[in-house]
């Protein structure tokens, strides 16, 4: 079978969730039994957005084969449950890279090198390359940005000459408009979408499928009345209606038909659509009443996406423990003005999160200190584990200056020190300690009871480690060594001995949690948490 290719564009305006779209095409298709994999274009110049702030950017994802990539690449692998890898994501600023370095050899020479045909083929022949690699029955493409922006222009030339280059039946182009109600008019508004359609059509793109994200469902008139003016049959006009949680796209898309008119119009078998578990794990959700709520403390708390993978590793966990979790942000440099006061009442767990630099981190001390004396469950990830190991150096071990060496280079006590291997690098881009790596885990921890195995493979993003030196006195204060490197060199996970739950990891657990398996740490951490306030209620109670 040849491989399919499906081209998601979007159009209007930005957010209207093109990655969960893409997502949840994919996992209907897989659940007919096809191999899925999802390519993004991203039309920035950066080579990657490991370098980008998360206010630009937001979450940074990471590989297991560590690419720094966009936070779509997460919703592909929690929605279809397989792994992404620097394939999978490509921006502008690579294709240049490439296209410049190729010039540089050599290899075009004599010619002039321009975006038609030299990019455009560099993007056609990444397209191509992610098919052969992964052996992939259909390949998605998510193209970045909206139509009718400038930057974008290369990848949809890029995809009008990659239709004209394959069969008909073997591409297709679905386009993700907005189709607004206006309460003035007390109607749906179709012209932005025929305009949206337009501006592809003007660049030689007829889509094939409409999803109108909209917040009703659109009657055969409307869809009649679009179809008419944008080219499109009107069975091929699909509502993309807004709906609870991110996991009910693909049921909402299987009413619809979206998948059925894929298979149809790509020539592709028609297997059976196996999605019952998905319906049952989400009705039964639904019906979850319990609600706990956890403190997230960082930085970047009025910008949620830069925590998304935690986010939905907190909604794969409550649906392993039937509790909704609810998330309490506190941006701990608030912490440091105001004091703990009533902040973290009434919670039943708390999660510091991965960063970078000095900002905040007093803060993130006070509420892990807290999480520690009143036997609160804890996980600290990355910067999280950093951050436990100096209040305890601090507050247990009273080495009162400890810190890491990211914050204090002169610190007496660095019990957070630079990686060997990091010592000697200097450029910022794709150069920290990045990826998959083996995890050897301590018997009789909470680690290993969590996990249920000795050894696990979880990926990185990070420049500092546990130093070393300091080991010896942690272990006889307390805090257990509960995860290492396989030669035993790097500390990758700690916990405490007399807390019921308090655990931090040096890696990114939320980078493996999926929509079919939550993730271990985040599932017993919220296990924990609904245990402290089983516990606590009965306290308060008994008084
Ligand atoms: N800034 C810390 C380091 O580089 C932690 C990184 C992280 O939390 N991802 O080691």
């Amino acid at each position: 079978m040849a491989t399919k290719f499906i081209f998601f564009t979007g159009g209007v305006v930005s957010s209207l969730g093109k990655g969960i779209a893409c997502s949840s095409l994919g996992l209907l298709l897989k659940s007919r039994g096809f191999s899925v994999t999802i390519l993004k274009l991203d039309p920035y110049i950066n080579v990657d957005p490991g370098t980008m702030s998360p206010y630009q950017h937001g979450e940074v994802y990471v590989t297991e084969d560590g690419a720094e990539t966009d936070l779509d690449l997460g919703h592909y692998e929690r929605f279809i449950d397989s792994d992404m890898s620097r394939l999978n994501n490509t921006t502008t600023g690579q294709i240049y890279y490439n296209v410049i370095q190729k010039e540089r050899r050599g290899d075009y020479l004599g010619a002039t090198v321009q975006v038609i045909p030299h990019v455009t083929d560099a993007i056609k022949s990444h397209i191509t390359k992610v098919a052969d690699e992964t052996q992939s029955d259909i390949v998605i493409v998510e193209i970045g940005g909206t139509v009718g922006d400038i930057e974008s222009l290369p990848f949809l030339e890029a995809l009008r000459q990659f239709r004209l280059q394959n069969a008909p039946e073997d591409t297709l182009v679905v386009h993700l408009t907005l189709v607004p109600f206006v309460a003035a008019a007390d109607e749906l508004k179709t012209k932005p979408t025929q305009h949206s359609v337009m501006r592809l059509r003007e660049i030689g793109i007829q889509a094939d499928v409409l999803l109108c994200r909209t917040d009703r469902i659109l009657d055969e008139g409307l869809k009649e009345k679009i179809g008419l003016f944008c080219n499109v049959s009107p069975d091929a006009v699909k509502t993309a209606l807004d709906v609870k949680t991110i996991y009910e796209v693909p049921l909402q898309y299987a009413r619809s038909g979206f998948d059925e008119l894929v298979i149809k119009r790509l020539n592709l078998p028609d297997r059976p659509r196996r999605i019952d578990a998905l319906e049952q794990k989400i009705t039964r959700y639904k019906n979850v009443k319990r609600e706990i709520e956890i403190a997230i403390c960082g930085k970047y708390v009025s910008l949620q996406d830069a925590y998304k993978s935690i986010i939905e590793s907190f909604v794969h966990a409550g649906m392993e423990n039937d509790v909704h979790v609810k998330l309490r942000w506190i941006n701990t440099e608030e912490l440091e003005e105001t004091g703990l006061t009533d902040q973290l009442r009434g919670c039943g767990g708390i999660l510091v999160p991965g960063g970078f630099g000095e900002r905040g981190i007093e803060g993130k001390l006070m509420a892990i200190r807290h999480a520690r004396e009143n036997k609160i469950p804890f996980l600290g990830i990355c910067l999280g584990l950093q951050c436990a190991s100096i209040e305890f150096a601090r507050n247990v071990l009273s080495l009162e200056q400890a810190n890491s060496t990211e914050f204090n280079p002169d610190t007496p006590d660095p019990v957070i020190h630079l990686m060997e291997s990091q010592k000697d690098i200097s450029e910022k881009g794709g150069t920290m300690r990045l990826g998959s790596y083996p995890c050897i885990l301590t018997e009789d921890t909470l680690a290993q009871k969590a996990y249920g195995q000795k050894e696990i493979r979880e990926r990185h993003r990070h420049r500092w480690e546990f130093n070393n030196a300091y080991r010896e006195r942690f272990e006889a204060n307390g805090m257990r060594i509960s995860g290492v490197s396989p030669d035993g060199t790097l500390v990758e996970m700690i916990e405490l001995a007399n807390h019921p739950w308090f655990v931090g990891c040096q890696f990114h657990p939320e980078l493996k949690s999926r929509l079919s398996k939550a993730h271990p740490l985040f599932r017993d951490f919220v296990a924990a948490a609904l245990q402290y306030e089983t516990v606590r209620n009965h306290n308060i109670h008994a008084r």
